[in-house]
């Protein structure tokens, strides 16, 4: 496809997605000013990150890092310079490089991923924004933490200079009702705020869910199919 081709494409699947966050906000009683979305390129190449910044998208999700990290410098390349958010499972020795230009990391999960994360930004000239990536349903297998570690990490976080703590965010386990899911989400980011009054980010919706997500509160949206297209699922 040329270039011009993908561009519609995109700024078709753009305006469409920002219909369904103003439909979300307007039925929630919400200014759609309160939802931020990040465009998920997970898979999809630097050029679309390239049009989309050129569309008026700001921020955008990557979950693997060697993936990511030459992602944003072809990007940085190319004269754009979306703010990068880290939304996956991320191995402590990947922090460096991870730190050096991500604008946000979604999802950290364990007091020794914030630890690591904080070193790794001291090299930064401004803190790294953090989101504690929560569990919703106990299980952590495909990441997040739960119980009680939820407040072991955001304190550990916050007690960092070299991170700054944002909020919360959480992925709906597959076998719930996404509005079940994320009324709890939204429990926790009030405990949270309680302790930490900044930290009001909610980054929690996907392709799916965004509306349930928005009727609770969230503050960011990550999307990525509904506006790129079907992944491969055989990467
Ligand atoms: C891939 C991914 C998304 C986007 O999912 P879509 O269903 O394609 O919109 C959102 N959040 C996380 C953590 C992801 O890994």
């Amino acid at each position: 496809m040329t270039d011009q081709g993908r561009r519609a494409e995109l700024a078709a699947a753009l305006r469409e997605v920002n219909t369904r966050i103003e439909r979300a906000c307007a039925a929630a009683g919400r200014a759609a000013s309160e939802v931020t979305l990040v465009a998920v390129t997970k898979t999809y190449p630097a050029s679309d990150v390239v049009l989309l910044t050129g569309l008026g998208v700001t921020e955008v999700g990557e979950n693997r890092d060697q993936e990511a990290a030459p992602k944003a410098e072809a990007v940085r390349a190319a004269g754009a310079s979306p703010r990068w958010h880290f939304i996956g499972q991320l191995q402590r020795n990947k922090a460096r490089s991870v730190a050096r230009y991500a604008g946000v990391v979604e999802s950290v999960d364990s007091v020794r991923l914030a630890q690591a994360l904080s070193r790794a930004a001291a090299e930064r000239s401004e803190p790294l924004d953090v989101l504690v990536q929560v569990s919703i349903d106990g299980d952590t297998a495909r990441g997040g933490a739960a119980g009680d570690d939820v407040w072991r990490v955001s304190d550990s976080v916050a007690a960092e200079d070299t991170l700054r703590l944002g909020g919360v965010m959480a992925v709906a386990p597959i076998d719930w009702e996404p509005d079940r899911a994320f009324a709890v989400l939204r429990g926790i980011s009030e405990r949270l705020v309680k302790a930490h009054p900044y930290a009001t980010t909610i980054s929690a919706g996907m392709s799916g869910d965004l509306e349930a997500a928005v009727r609770h509160g969230a503050t960011h949206v990550r999307i990525g199919t509904s506006l790129l297209g079907m992944r491969n699922l055989l990467r």
